[in-house]
């Protein structure tokens, strides 16, 4: 069976530069099939999504890793997260029939913000221009700027695939500018048909056949939206009393849908008179359309 689903790290020891393979196919197919995405859109979010995953890797603490690209051409936003456990959720902004093009020519100006949020403590957050042809440039110049550490990736997705291959020279190593050079330019001769079809092993043994690497056990990736009540609550409680009881004066019920999930929240007059006095709000369970 193809190795799916699944991110893996792996090592050059004796040069100093680690690399992580990935390929999603149902947890993909998954994560997007609440939003209708042309083909051209669905290309650009799963090359978010491939990017998410990657370095999420590379955070080291529990957390979240999110992407989100904001242009000011049709496709206006793209947003990618996944956790430190490799749960997925995705989201884009564009008319359903947009056209396939290159990044530029379908955000147009605009920047990627790249947010680390732990579970405990602060965010931090990177900010990087949308200059250049493909999102892959784009995260280059990121590190370029950001660590100064030597980092590239190669991002693929389709319909009903999404791969990626991350390369990056470890910090605090005598690294030889010679080596990182040699494995960066063997990995660039990847193509697409290789990232979508050959197992982790094999690609590697196909780029890398002269170098030592040492490979890592398999880490499962899953569609898992992570929204929730609380979180929803939260939301509700920023408005205001003033705006949710004029929300009320039109209407019996306030409906919030979750864009990533498509889960639906409903809360009366009582649940929003609780949740401001602080009491705790009964049958709050989330109910689906
Ligand atoms: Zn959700």
């Amino acid at each position: 069976m193809k190795e799916q689903d699944c991110l893996r790290r792996f090592l050059f020891e004796e040069l100093g530069v680690r690399g992580e393979w990935l390929r999603l196919e149902a947890s993909w197919q998954k994560a997007k099939q609440y939003q209708k995405l042309s083909v051209g859109v669905q290309e650009k979010l799963g090359h978010a999504l491939a990017s998410a995953v990657l370095l999420s890797a590379t955070i080291k603490y529990d957390g979240s890793m999110i992407l989100q690209a904001q242009g000011n051409g049709d496709l206006k936003a793209l947003v990618a997260q996944a956790t430190h456990d490799r749960k997925i959720r995705v989201l884009a902004r564009a008319d359903e029939n947009m056209a396939s093009g290159s990044l530029s020519e379908m955000m147009g100006e605009g920047r990627l913000v790249i947010t680390v949020e732990p579970d405990q403590g602060e965010p931090y957050q990177g900010i990087v221009s949308l200059e250049g042809d493909s999102l892959a440039d784009v995260i280059t110049r990121y590190f370029v700027q950001s660590e100064q550490l030597e980092t590239r990736v190669w991002l693929f997705a389709t319909e009903t695939q999404v791969a990626g291959l991350f390369l990056q020279a470890l910090p605090a190593q005598e690294n030889d500018e010679a080596d990182w050079e040699r494995i960066s330019a063997l990995a660039n001769t990847v193509t697409e048909q290789e990232m979508l079809t050959l197992d982790c092993e094999e690609m590697l043994f196909r780029l890398f056949n002269e170098e030592k690497v040492r490979v890592f056990e398999p880490e499962p990736v899953t569609f898992e939206c992570g929204c929730s009540t609380k979180k929803i609550e939260k939301t509700l409680i920023s408005l205001g009393k003033n705006e949710l009881n004029s929300i009320f004066l039109e209407r019996e019920l306030i409906e919030v849908d979750c864009d990533f999930c498509g889960k639906q929240y409903t809360f009366d007059k009582v649940d929003v008179d609780n949740l401001l006095s602080g009491d705790p709000i009964e049958k709050l369970s989330p109910t689906r359309h």
